[in-house]
């Protein structure tokens, strides 16, 4: 059982976040230090540690987070032009041990770097 992260209080509702978004498998929040004018985290519900912890039984979830990802991208205005980062490892800036994709938009790709900064 992986250790509960601030994520995982979040889904709770154990701390408020700015959900903008929820389903059953998965919430969006939006980013509490935004690096982008959209910068929106897509959750898992399940607490999966890190992406190389995911296993084949996670494949539904895996998918679903994508789909969600480009629902709340539309939803935010910049479905045509976004990133999708995943941090994985702390070498890698993930400092949130609970999968989550940050959806990047809003921005000058041109002049961000591929972790949106
Ligand atoms: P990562 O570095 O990939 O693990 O990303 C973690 C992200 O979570 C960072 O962009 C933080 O700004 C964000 N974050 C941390 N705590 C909260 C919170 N309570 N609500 C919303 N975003 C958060």
């Amino acid at each position: 059982m992986a250790e509960e992260t601030i994520f995982t209080k979040i889904i709770n509702g154990e701390i408020p976040a700015d959900k903008i978004y929820e389903d059953d498998l998965c919430i969006a929040i939006n980013d509490i230090a935004p690096r982008a004018p959209v910068h929106v985290l897509v959750i898992p519900k399940k607490p999966i540690p890190r992406l190389v912890d995911a296993s084949e039984e996670d494949q539904a979830i895996l998918g679903h987070l994508m789909l969600a990802a480009g629902e709340v991208a539309r939803q935010q205005g910049v479905g045509d032009a976004f990133r999708l980062v995943v941090n994985n490892g702390a070498d890698a800036g993930q400092t949130v041990f609970h999968l989550h994709l940050h959806i990047i938009g809003g921005t000058s790709f041109s002049e961000a770097s591929l972790a949106g900064e």
